[in-house]
């Protein structure tokens, strides 16, 4: 009998959701609307900033914060080497030369040690990842930033709803930014978005998203509808003012948002809920390591990723990898170190051994499925599985 596929990730979309975007569909307003400026309140809000501003993904949302603080060539930005791509990409994107330090091997963020080891002359700013939704030293890395009077740019992509020390995810650099692709917290299919509580980044960033509008245009409430469908072009709307693209967020995108943030209680308390179960099922395996949380910490569950032990290497973990898929359990190697990946190795002539924590984690981690709906059967399957085949590779190492 071949075993139930058990997916990486699932969004968990509701008849809520589909009303809304039900809704929205026939409304005949279909971009720059309530929708948006609903997402943008919810989210600042959850984050506690002031400002919110819709953009159609994270990564768009971390190059408008870039920009947004001027910061291009010549500029140095201090960022982690384990995190997907886009963190350290939207550095290359303004023409700016990413610095990379390594990382806490508990927490798995940037050790903030080494961050402010780092800093020179010309550095403008640090990108502080919350790794797998761990809030770990953003406090830290904040109190750097202040010391140095350099920006510090929060990638909360994958962080809503986790807490340090009370205080949430986005609310910890003079800027955040959070992502909504399917398998994040929330989605909205694609998405992302800036919470800040400096007016200035937030009306740049409204400015960027929409075509270089000017700033009043974009400031207050929906426009009306004929000046966003091309009718009577009113007041400013033809006006650009600065280089702009478009970044906005559609008001379907939006919908799917706002449902899913006025679920994001029950939905943060369904992902700890699997976590708990992984950690029941796996904590007696010796050769795992799971995930850490710190006190003060709440972590906010993106994904579940476990390491093999130190002993293990790259090919042995990729043999777990592939073991895992074989048995139709979605698993993924969260992630490989950003120095490594090939233009980063060629452009800055980053080779192995320059980060050696983030590169031993990074040989030996892997995600396991996770999301709203994982049942407990099926974390069992998964803790079978990884019971037999790391087993395996214990014999082959022997
Ligand atoms: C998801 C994510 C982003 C943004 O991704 P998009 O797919 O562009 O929304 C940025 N940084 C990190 C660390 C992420 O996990």
């Amino acid at each position: 009998m071949s075993v139930k596929e058990i997916p990486l990730s699932r969004p968990d979309i509701t008849d809520l959701e589909e009303q809304l975007v039900l809704r929205t569909l026939r409304s005949g307003r279909l971009s720059i609307g309530p929708m948006v400026e609903q997402f943008e309140k919810l989210v600042a809000a959850q984050s506690q900033c002031r400002y919110g501003v819709a953009v159609n993904s994270g990564t768009s949302g971390l190059q408008l914060v870039l920009q947004s603080l001027n910061i291009g060539p010549g500029d140095e930005v201090i960022t982690t080497p384990f995190s997907f791509i886009a963190s350290a990409n939207c550095i290359l994107t303004v023409g700016a030369t990413p610095v990379f330090v390594d990382i806490d091997p508990v927490t798995l963020n940037m050790d903030p040690a080494r961050v402010e080891a780092a800093i020179t002359r010309r550095t403008k700013a640090i990108i502080a990842v919350e790794t797998f939704g761990n809030p770990a030293h953003m406090d830290a890395y904040a109190q750097i930033a202040a010391r140095h009077e350099i920006a510090m740019i929060e990638d909360c992509c994958e962080a809503l709803g986790a807490t340090l020390k009370g205080r949430p995810a986005g609310h910890f650099g003079r800027v955040g930014v959070f992502g909504f692709y399917p398998n994040k917290q929330i989605t909205t299919g694609e998405g992302g978005m800036v919470v800040t509580d400096d007016s200035r980044i937030a009306e740049m960033c409204r400015s960027l998203r929409n075509q270089g509008r000017p700033l009043p245009a974009n400031l207050g409430a929906t426009p009306p509808l004929e000046q966003v469908v091309g009718g009577t072009p009113m007041g400013s709307w033809l006006r650009h003012e600065r280089l702009g693209y478009n970044f906005r967020l559609s008001e379907i995108n939006a919908a799917l948002g706002v449902a899913q943030m006025r679920r994001l209680d029950e939905i943060l308390q369904k992902r700890q809920d699997v976590a708990n179960l992984y950690f029941a099922r796996l904590a007696g395996n010796p050769h795992l390591i799971l995930p850490t949380v710190l006190p003060g910490t709440t972590m906010s569950w993106f994904v579940f990723v476990v390491r093999l032990a130190p002993s293990y290497r790259a090919e042995e973990r990729d043999r777990v990898i592939s073991g895992l898929r074989r048995q139709d359990i979605g698993t993924a190697d969260y992630f490989p170190c950003i120095h490594l990946q090939p233009f980063y190795q060629e452009r800055f002539g980053f080779r192995p051994g320059m980060f050696p924590i983030a590169e031993s984690v990074a040989q030996r981690t892997f995600a396991l499925p996770f999301h709203n709906h994982l049942t407990a059967a099926e974390v069992d399957i998964v803790g079978q599985a990884l019971d037999v085949l790391i087993g395996q590779e214990n014999l082959t190492r022997a």
